[in-house]
């Protein structure tokens, strides 16, 4: 391993100038928990690292009085779960994110490391995708703000341009009767990667569900949003066919490897499963029972 320059500004405009002006290799480091062991492996071999851990918009978590929840990108897993209201608000997000690993990797592990490190079975990012957050990015051009939908391109890639620094993700406003959940299918108990991740979000206003979205991982090259899931879902009271067709919409997405971990078989099949569940859990905490 050759010379590694590392730098822990305390603004964000640091960071940006740093990591943008770097003459080699460059990476961002939040928990580390993917970095660390792809440097230990020889993976990756950055001539900068960026911990961007210091920088306060990014590891705090706030809520405005309208409702929206602005999260840090490097905020952890445990972090979030201290925060006394987002999980009453977005169950199904800190579910996801408080999967990953083991308590000691929840203490690190954080949503933008999760979402950056493009893989397509982050535990958060189908979560992230069915919430409809949305990703503030900043870069040496200024910041935008882009759907966490448009985020992932293919294993280990994201949209993110090299000099782009994720912030902080904000979480819509939603009416009463709005929750999420999150499944995922491993082989074993836990400390494993996901065989099919599936996040679901509704809203149920008089008995109708006005409002889903569903973010489907593991199934493809990149995390999916399965537009045909909610569009099934939008209008119905969630009967059994309605459902059934919802779920026929996750399976009919699927393109996924066949691997030790589930065969294309099945990982297709427990997409399904998947959704069909996330569904009735979502449905449950949005009608408080
Ligand atoms: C034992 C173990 C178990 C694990 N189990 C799971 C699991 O069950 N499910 C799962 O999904 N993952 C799992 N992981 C992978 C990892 O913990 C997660 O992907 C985690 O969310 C990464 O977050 P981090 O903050 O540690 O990211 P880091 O390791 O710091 O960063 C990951 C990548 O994203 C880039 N990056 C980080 N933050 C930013 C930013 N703000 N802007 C731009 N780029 C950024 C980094 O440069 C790096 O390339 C596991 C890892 C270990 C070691």
């Amino acid at each position: 391993m050759s010379d590694i320059q590392y730098l822990a500004p305390t603004t964000l405009d640091e960071a940006v100038s740093a990591y943008s002006g770097a003459k080699g290799s460059a990476h961002i480091l939040a928990g580390g928990t993917d970095l660390l062991v792809q440097m230990r492996s020889g993976m990756v071999n950055p001539g900068l690292i960026v911990d961007i851990k210091k920088i306060e918009e990014i590891t705090s978590v706030k809520e405005t009085e309208d409702g929206v929840f602005v999260v840090g990108a490097s905020v952890s897993g445990m972090e979030l779960a201290n925060n006394s209201n987002f999980g009453k608000t977005w169950p199904g997000v800190l579910e996801a994110l408080n999967l990953i690993g083991s308590t000691q990797i929840q203490g690190r592990a954080s949503l933008g490391g999760n979402l950056c490190n493009g893989s397509p079975a982050g535990d958060s990012v189908p979560a992230l995708i069915a919430a409809e957050a949305l990703l503030t990015v900043q870069g040496p051009n200024g910041r935008r703000e882009i759907p966490v939908k448009e985020v992932p391109v293919s294993p280990g890639k994201t949209s993110l341009a090299d000099n782009e620094i994720a912030v902080s993700f904000s979480f819509p406003s939603r009416p009463a009767g709005s929750a999420d959940a999150y499944l995922r299918m491993i082989p074993r108990t836990e400390m494993d990667i996901a065989v099919v991740g599936c996040g679901v979000s509704l809203t149920i206003e008089e008995n109708t569900c006005t409002r889903a979205c569903v973010g489907l991982g593991a199934v493809a090259p990149k995390v999916l949003e399965v537009e045909g899931a909610a569009e099934a879902l939008i209008g119905s009271q969630l009967d059994e066919d309605t459902i059934e067709n919802a779920a026929e919409a996750c399976r009919a997405c699927c393109n996924p490897i066949d691997d030790k971990r589930g065969t294309i078989y099945y990982r297709t099949k427990v997409s399904g499963v998947l959704l069909k569940r996330a569904v009735a859990i979502a449905a449950k905490r949005a009608k408080g029972v």
